[in-house]
């Protein structure tokens, strides 16, 4: 190249190198070659220049290489030439030595922060960074060495305690608001024992909110509490949480194996119905409007929502119709022959002695019409003859009659008497049923039966089991005042509102004449004393309406809860007193004993 020595030409030259060059015209490139044609050195700001350009291109990823950039950065501003060259042979001895033998320390340290909770890290956000640092790394492995080591150390900074350990959640892919299915999922907690946990999790969550509840909708309670639990499972964040929900599964899981005891029960009541119904049905089909009957009790228990204890009162009731209608069934078979052999009589009878007596009307008529026709004595004697012949035929009849009424009236005593032998009868079978016959609901011998069973539920399952005996106030004046069909619709009354007011597990019984009994079942002595409260707020709304008179009916109560070592007679004893005290402290009052 010729040397220029004049500014004018150099500048010349340079311009036509750049073209030659095929370089842009810019102010940098335009100093380079115009220096390189003057032969001038880069100034000390030029160098420092470059160096700078250089010094970014420098990786900076590990603590060491970030320390000696920033020492470089410094010695490169000051222009400290010599500390800069010593720093700068420091960096490449400390880069060199990494990229050969740390891969295997680095390996280590990502799993185990691949393998490690952290907060707010989900293991799908973690393959992401990973994914974007593979990427943007490139095949450079010193780049990709550094970037590792970030990733590792910003994973590290997010590592939470073990009892803040989030639980699995969702993975991000799945969509809010569809719920993942529980199989198809794949967990998105790091290893494999949490992906299972995951799994199992969703499976609880599934088997909380779909299985169950539609296995239990006949009991709305436990669906809604399964329902809970659910969503409680799905959204619990922490394993303090899990802790906590743990044994409210496990509570609920109880629970759910009375509901499971209580459909066997159910299962095995239906069962011996059907039997009982199926066995009988000859006793039964004695005529349409007993077996309607029948087939009304049964229907109305199918319509009521079904529990053990309907099931158990439906087989009692059945068993008493059974009874007293197999009773019945012979005795008015019998009965109705006679009755029809009795009207079958006098019907005859009335038919002869309207003819005879019609016939008699006749002949008289006539004789009448002959006598007065008659022109002598001769003719009469005729019409004598006559009359007399009829008077005697109907002498006769009337004789026949008087004889067969005789026995009729003797037929109708023996009935009567059969009647009355059939009501002994009925009396006594009556003694046998379990359903007080006025007010329907269990008489003593009922009672006996259920609080025997309530009893051992009761104490089979943990469960308190309350009494209450309840005497109606002032009932014998009601009586004496509006008579007895009036106390008796009173009664009725009264056993109507408690039935309405109470629960249908809860069991009403009368226990004499004015007196009752009521079980109230898996209820605490607070609880039943407020469930007796409100029958009596319910009867003071619900008038008792006799003869267009509206009368507040209103009674006297003691309730006590079983205990353990209690028999039927210590419990009800202790109501009783607990009655006697409510009775002779003004009335109108629950007392708990
Ligand atoms: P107290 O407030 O002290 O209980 O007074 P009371 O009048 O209710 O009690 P008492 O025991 O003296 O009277 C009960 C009455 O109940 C006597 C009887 O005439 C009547 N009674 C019992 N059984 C029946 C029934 O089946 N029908 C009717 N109408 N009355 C009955
Ligand atoms: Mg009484
Ligand atoms: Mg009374």
């Amino acid at each position: 190249m010729a040397t220029f020595s004049n500014p004018a030409e150099i500048a010349r030259e340079t311009l036509k190198q750049l073209t030659v060059r095929r370089m842009a015209p810019s102010p940098d490139n335009y100093r380079t070659i115009y220096n390189e044609i003057a032969g001038i050195a880069e100034s000390p700001a030029e160098v420092a220049r470059e160096l700078k350009s250089l010094f970014l291109l420098l990786p900076k990823e590990t603590p060491a290489q970030q320390r000696l950039s920033r020492q470089l950065d410094q010695a490169l501003r000051n222009q400290e030439w010599e500390s800069y060259r010593k720093l700068l042979s420091e960096f490449i001895r400390e880069h060199s030595g990494e990229s050969e033998f740390v891969w295997g320390e680095l390996i280590a340290d990502f799993l185990q922060q691949w393998e490690t909770r952290q907060s707010g890290l989900t293991q799908a956000r973690k393959r992401e960074s990973l994914d974007r640092v593979l990427s943007v790394s490139g095949r450079n492995s010193e780049i990709l060495f550094g970037r590792l080591q970030h990733l590792i150390r910003s994973w590290s900074m997010n590592e939470v305690a073990d009892d803040e350990i989030e639980v699995a959640t969702a993975p991000e892919s799945a969509s809010a608001s569809t719920p993942a299915s529980p199989l198809a999922a794949s967990g998105p907690q790091s290893g494999r024992a949490s992906e299972i946990l995951y799994e199992l999790r969703e499976i609880l969550v599934f088997t909380l909110e779909n299985v169950l509840t539609s296995l239990l909708d006949d009991a709305p309670e436990s669906a809604a509490k399964s329902r809970a639990l659910a969503a409680a499972v799905r959204d619990a964040s922490t394993l303090k949480v899990v802790h906590a929900l743990l044994a409210d599964i496990r509570r609920f899981a109880f629970s759910l194996e009375f509901v499971a005891e209580d459909r066997a029960e159910l299962r095995a009541g239906l069962l011996k119905l059907l039997q009982l119904m199926i066995e009988n049905i000859s006793e039964l089909v004695i005529d349409d409007h007993w077996l309607n009957g029948q087939i009304e009790i049964v229907r109305e228990i199918i319509a009521r929502p079904m529990n053990p204890r309907t099931i158990n009162d439906a087989e009692q009731r059945m068993k008493d119709v059974i009874f007293k209608q197999s009773q019945l069934k012979r005795s008015l078979v019998e009965t109705q022959e006679a009755l029809k052999q009795l009207l079958t009589g006098f019907v005859d009878h009335l038919a002869e002695f309207a003819d005879s007596t019609s016939d008699y009307h006749d002949k008289i008529e006539h004789c009448a019409e002959r006598v007065s026709q008659a022109d002598d004595i001769t003719q009469l004697e005729d019409v004598l003859e006559e009359v007399t012949r009829e008077m005697r035929i109907i002498q006769i009849n009337a004789q026949r009659s008087r004889d067969d009424l005789r026995a009729t009236k003797q037929r109708i005593a023996l009935a009567e008497q059969r009647i009355d032998e059939l009501q002994n009868e009925l009396d006594k079978a009556s003694q046998l049923v379990r359903h007080d016959q006025l007010t329907g609901v269990f008489n003593r011998r009922g009672l006996d039966e259920i609080y025997e069973h309530e009893v051992t539920r009761a104490h089979r399952r943990e469960l308190p089991l309350c009494i209450a005996m309840l005497d109606i106030d002032n009932f014998k004046k009601l009586n004496d005042s509006l008579g007895h069909d009036a106390g008796d619709a009173a009664l009725i009354h009264l056993v109507s509102v408690i039935r309405e007011t109470l629960r249908p597990q809860d069991t009403l019984a009368r226990f004499g004449g004015e007196e009752f009994i009521i079980l109230l079942p898996e209820t605490s002595i607070e609880d039943a004393g407020k469930a007796l409260a409100r029958v009596q707020r319910e009867l003071t709304k619900r008038y008792f309406l006799t003869n267009n008179e509206k009368l507040l009916i209103t009674f006297s109560a003691g309730v006590t809860e079983v205990r353990p070592d209690d028999t039927q007679a210590s419990s009800f004893k202790r109501a009783d007193e607990a009655t006697y005290v409510a009775k002779t402290s003004g009335k109108n009052r629950v007392i708990m004993a």
